[in-house]
């Protein structure tokens, strides 16, 4: 089942009320409507009526693709920063839903169960799922890319992400956060995802980094750093 709610939201630009349907949690099967707007970008985006600006509220639902065995907590972009709160919350509703002994616990095996955060995380993951791509070793390459290009950073307001792949490449770039417009792109062989299958052991740091939870995102290794300094 997918449900929603009605909810106001203030328009950016001029602060009209627009009314939004919500939706607490997407059922991709029975609604592949709503798995197709959602990689298009048009889910929960609207118009104002009054400045015709249009405008997208943040999501909060979970994501439920029997099918393709993907779950999905998606939270707001701004909840990134309590990754590891969040992390754990999603963990315990997966559990209370897919864990041992629960109804769900069938559908688990062979889940992919992941926290994601903004729309931007959210696409990323079905369009690696789509290509077939281990997201994982998409994390880890995207980390190796980053680092050989000098721009290991977090990036201000911005998200490295998966647009795209072909049989050769993998289409890589920084996308804005909010207006999820592209800045950069680049092309990065496909063929470092076979490197990776390739030596465990010399990825294996980089692996653990990536995958401690549920949060399986480039971002988890800097935000990691950052808190420390
Ligand atoms: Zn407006």
């Amino acid at each position: 089942m997918s449900v929603f709610n009605t909810v106001a939201m203030a328009c950016p630009a001029c602060g009209t009320d627009v009314s939004f349907e919500l939706v607490h949690s997407v059922n991709a099967v029975r609604r592949p409507d709503l798995r197709t707007a959602i990689l298009d970008r048009s889910f929960q985006r609207k118009a104002c009526p009054t400045c015709a600006t249009t405008f997208r509220v943040e999501p909060t639902f979970t994501y439920l693709d029997t099918k393709r065995k993907q779950f999905l907590a998606v939270w707001p972009s701004t909840e990134v920063a309590n990754w590891k709160e969040v992390e754990a919350r999603s963990q315990a509703s997966y559990d209370s839903a897919f864990g041992p002994g629960t109804d769900g616990a069938e559908f688990a095996i062979g889940q992919q169960a992941r926290c994601v955060f903004g729309w931007l995380g959210l696409n990323e993951k079905l369009i690696a799922l789509d290509h077939g791509i281990d997201d994982v070793e998409l994390e880890m390459a995207k980390l190796a890319t980053l680092q050989a290009m000098g721009e290991m950073k977090l990036g201000k307001a911005k998200e490295f992400r998966l647009v795209g792949a072909t049989d050769e490449e993998l289409i890589v770039g920084w996308l804005l956060t909010r207006s999820e417009e592209i800045d950069d792109e680049y092309s990065v062989p496909r063929q470092i995802l076979k490197d990776i299958a390739a030596a465990p052991d010399t990825w294996a740091p980089l692996r653990a980094d990536v995958s401690g939870g549920m949060f399986v995102d480039y971002r988890r290794v800097l935000l990691g750093d950052a808190k420390k300094k």
